[in-house]
This record gives structure tokens, C-alpha cells and sequence, in this order.
């Protein structure tokens, strides 16, 4: 028997600025909410901590244009994800937020303790300013012209349309983005935190950690390789983390989200520290592809750099998007299925079963097809596992009133419970490697064996009592071995 160890599951937060979608479900909140399961199934102490990520730029632009505050609108939809992950069944311990007290003070701390250790330094910058409104604008308050590919309409720090990010003063015929005055660039003062002193360091972790997906430990090898550019870690905003004795000076959304995981387990327990520091616990993030950056450089180096013994993360599973029959999903040409929808129409329990069966540990992408999950569902879920269970409980309850006894298995029963034993082994070792798809199919496996075996003994046509009584509780025990 293993020894019991805590274990800190964390899904990659929620951005409060739009719909939860069946994308979001698979790649991070679903397989984490497994992982919560089995650890906890395992008894190992398990906590699954989440929150709303409710600061940075996109969130008070997109607040400002619908003619709300900031906090009104990352209320609305923290309430909403709540409510979705709720009917979903996921098990969070907590479903936290950013702008909490607990996460003020966590974010503060780390930029003290940062500061004091000589990995935060003030640099002047130019930013774009807005002399009509007498304000900093910073990232998608300017809009422009791309000037790698032409494209017009294109925020000031990414285009959309060619995907290349974009430094301050780049853009072509820059633009207000609220009031369409040509911005000035103006000097002004930022924090930086020195993620390049830490190469080294991480390095040596990425490439000790047996846990690490070795694609993605090859992809984060290389960006250290081409060099880590220290961060920018604040916005001269008002909506977010105040940066200590600085006016009009917030933390960039990137500096206090991943505190957050911190912020809320403190929010949870007085024991957070256990979780967070003791020998015996591991921390494991899931995260979609696209933030495996700030996953497996920027946050880990924060915690090396505060130097108060945290734990680093002991694995980050990273999958990949989600299609939707074999297209992008795309919020602006509406082909994408929200959370909401979903909900509205089907079980969620059919969702979590074709996700989890479309999603190897993997940062590659999938597909959802409606055709698919129907055939999926149907044909497996329902006919193989749900058949199974119902045909058994009900042989039982016609048949043996409902009643069963122990007894000695025949040489059949004990065949195919010893197969059964065998199978769970090899399902708990998946488990343990984050392979839930691999995992689930050998139970749908398994349950078509014993499918099997009670329709090659007939119990419903036998008339010796002793014989039928005998394959139900061998059944009944291949079932229960199965759901566990
Ligand atoms: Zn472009
Ligand atoms: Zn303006």
C-alpha cells in the first residue's frame, strides 16, 4: 500500500469575461475533477481548488464598452461558472476568486518578498497615452494597423489576424481605441520581474521532472534556449492587485492569477500551508496549450524566487483545443457550443463521458462531432455500462427478490473476477499517468466482459436457484469492482 500523501489539484482559472465552452470542459476542469476523484478514492487528502480570474485589461475594456464596472461584470460571470460547474458535478473544494482580500494580500506578499530577494527592478517604458482623456492605454485600448501582415482594426499588443505579438510602438496609425484620438507615447514607470535569472534553475527542473509531458518538455526547453525576456508585471490601470506606495499602478493579470491557486486554498483552510510546503504533498496544475508558458516558466519561477518554501508544481497535464466538427471554435462567426447550451439540451454526464474518451494525455487537439457523441453515448455509455448495471440490479431484484447472499465463485466467476482484479490494476497505473482515456476504454473493456458472461449463463432462463444466485453476485461483484 502506498502512503497517503496530500495532493493540490488546480484547473487553469476561469477568465471572467465571457461564456464557459465544451472546449474549456475538456482540456482543464473535466480532467482535474477526475484527478480529484481517484486521489481522493485512493484517500490520499485532496483538495481541487479553483476561482475566477477577474483582473487585467480585457475585463475593463469589455466592462467599459457595455457600459458596466469592472466588478459588475466579473460578478456576473463568476455566478455563471459557478452555476455551470455546479450542474456539471464537479467536485471543487473551492471555487475562489482574484479579486478577494485573501488574493490582495498573497500577490503583495510575493511582490515583497521578490522584491527583497533582487528579482524586481522599476525601468522606465513609453506607453501609449490618450491626451484627449488624460490616461495610460494600455494593450487593446489602441488600436492600429499590423505592420508584419496589413491587417487593420488590430489591437495595439496582438494581431489577431497573423497571431504576432506586438511591442508598444509598433502598431501603424494608432487609434484610441475608445475615443479614435491619436495616442502619444509617454514615459513612465513599471516593475519588472527578472524571469531571465532563472534559466538555469528551471532548466535543471524541467529536465528532472519524470512527470513532464515530453512534448511539452521539449517546446518549454527550447523558448529557455532562445532566452527568457524578463516581465513587465504592471498596468497603469485602477481594476486590479494596487502595486504597494504606486498610484494608478496595478499588477499585470498574469503576476496575480496563478497566486490566486495560493489565495484560495488560504481562503479554504488554516492548513493551506501543509497543502502548499510540507515534504509530503505534490501540486499538480491542469492547463490548456495555450499557457503552458506562464505554467512551467513564470509561475515556477515566482516561487523559487520568494524563497518561502513552496512546493513547485510536481506535474502540469497539458491538453490541447477543441473543434467543433473539425472547425475552430469562433466566438465572432458564432461556431462554438457554450457550457449554457449544452447544459440546456443534455446530460451532463454524457459530456463528461465523450470528452473524457476524445482526450488522450496529450497537448494535441479534437474534435467534438454531435454525430459522434450521439453514436458514443449510446452505443458505449448507454448499451454497454448502463445496460450492465440495470441488467444485473434488476436479474437481482426479479429473481432473487432482491436479495443476495455470498457465495463460492465457479471456475467462470473466478476467471472473470480475477480479470476483472487484473484490469483495475492496469487501470489505477493509467490513473495514475493522467491516461483517463486509456483508463475509461479498458472499463468499457471490462464491462463488456461481464455483459458477456451473464448472457452466456442465461440467468434468467435457469431454473436452479443455487446456479443463478451464484452468476449475479459473481456479476454483482464485477460490477462493483468495475465502478470503483
Ligand atoms: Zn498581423
Ligand atoms: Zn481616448
Amino acid at each position: 500500500m502506498q502512503a497517503k500523501t496530500k495532493v493540490l489539484i488546480t484547473a487553469a482559472l476561469p477568465y471572467a469575461n465571457g461564456p464557459l465552452h465544451l472546449g474549456h470542459i475538456r482540456s482543464t476542469y473535466l480532467p482535474a475533477d477526475i484527478c480529484a476523484r481517484y486521489n481522493r478514492l485512493k484517500e490520499n487528502e485532496t483538495l481541487y481548488i479553483c476561482a475566477t480570474d477577474e483582473h487585467g485589461t480585457p475585463i475593463v475594456f469589455n466592462a467599459e464598452k457595455e457600459g458596466k464596472t469592472p466588478k459588475q461584470l466579473v460578478d456576473y460571470y463568476h455566478e455563471k461558472d459557478k452555476r455551470e460547474f455546479e450542474a456539471l458535478g464537479f467536485s471543487m473544494d473551492i471555487f475562489h476568486r482574484t479579486s478577494s482580500k485573501e488574493n490582495f494580500q498573497m500577490t503583495q506578499h510575493f511582490f515583497s518578498r521578490l522584491k527583497e530577494n533582487n528579482y524586481i527592478y522599476k525601468k522606465s517604458v513609453e506607453q501609449y497615452y490618450c491626451p484627449k482623456e488624460n490616461r495610460f492605454l494600455p494593450d487593446r485600448y489602441v488600436k492600429g494597423t499590423c505592420p508584419h501582415c496589413g491587417a487593420e482594426d488590430q489591437y495595439s499588443d496582438q494581431c489577431e489576424s497573423c497571431g504576432r505579438t506586438l511591442k508598444p510602438g509598433e502598431i501603424q496609425n494608432p487609434r484610441c481605441a475608445i475615443c479614435k484620438t491619436p495616442p502619444i507615447l509617454k514615459e513612465t514607470e513599471h516593475y519588472f520581474f527578472s524571469l531571465s535569472k532563472f534559466s538555469g534553475k528551471l532548466e535543471e527542473w524541467i529536465k528532472s521532472n519524470p512527470g513532464f509531458q515530453e512534448e511539452v518538455k521539449n517546446f518549454v526547453l527550447n523558448w529557455i534556449k532562445e532566452g527568457l525576456r524578463d516581465w513587465d508585471i504592471t498596468r497603469n490601470l485602477e481594476w486590479g492587485v494596487p502595486v504597494p506606495n504606486e498610484k494608478g499602478l496595478v499588477f499585470y493579470v498574469w503576476f496575480d492569477a496563478p497566486i490566486g491557486y495560493i489565495s484560495s486554498t488560504v481562503a479554504l483552510t488554516k492548513r493551506w500551508q501543509e497543502f502548499w510546503k510540507s515534504k509530503d504533498a505534490r501540486v499538480i496544475h491542469f492547463i490548456g496549450k495555450d499557457i503552458v508558458y506562464h505554467h512551467y516558466l513564470f509561475w515556477p519561477a515566482m516561487l523559487m524566487g520568494t524563497d518561502d518554501g513552496f512546493n513547485l508544481p510536481s506535474a502540469i497535464p497539458v491538453r490541447g483545443y477543441l473543434n467543433l466538427e473539425q472547425k475552430k471554435f469562433s466566438k465572432s462567426r458564432g461556431w462554438y457550443i457554450t457550457l449554457e447550451d449544452y447544459l440546456r439540451i443534455f446530460h451532463p454526464d454524457f459530456l463528461r463521458y465523450y470528452e473524457t474518451v476524445i482526450t488522450p494525455h496529450a497537448p494535441s487537439d479534437a474534435s467534438f462531432s454531435l454525430e459522434e457523441f450521439k453514436e458514443r453515448v449510446n452505443n458505449e455509455l448507454v448499451a454497454n455500462f448502463a445496460n450492465l448495471a440495470f441488467r444485473v440490479l434488476s436479474l437481482i431484484d426479479k429473481k432473487l427478490d432482491g436479495k443476495i447472499e455470498g457465495c463460492e465463485f465457479d471456475s467462470e466467476g473466478k476467471a472473470l473476477i480475477q480479470k476483472i482484479i487484473d484490469g483495475s490494476r492496469e487501470i489505477d497505473g493509467l490513473f495514475e499517468k493522467y491516461e483517463y482515456k486509456s483508463a475509461l476504454e479498458k472499463t468499457m473493456h471490462l464491462s463488456s466482459e461481464v455483459n458477456r458472461y451473464i448472457s452466456e449463463k442465461e440467468p434468467w432462463k435457469e431454473t436452479d436457484h443455487e446456479k443463478i444466485k451464484r452468476t449475479l453476485y459473481t456479476s454483482l461483484n464485477a460490477l462493483f469492482y468495475i465502478s470503483i
